[in-house]
């Protein structure tokens, strides 16, 4: 779970994976994570059934962002 780089104490996430460093931090992201993949799979879902391709959704925002 933990990649066991030693950080400094203030940082709130690794430097070197990017993870939270506080456990509890660590279960909102999971759960947000968690919650995330439901609303993926349920957006897919509808999608599929207007005969949208999500991928294709996915490659455009990922554009985007960048
Ligand atoms: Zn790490």
């Amino acid at each position: 779970m933990f990649c066991f780089t030693v950080n400094l104490k203030e940082n709130d996430y690794c430097n070197k994976c990017g993870k939270p460093l506080n456990i509890e931090q660590l279960k909102v992201m999971e759960k947000k994570a968690e919650r995330m993949n439901i609303l993926h799979e349920m957006l897919q879902q509808e999608l599929e059934k207007k005969g949208v391709d999500l991928a294709e959704i996915v490659k455009i925002m990922a554009l985007k962002r960048n």
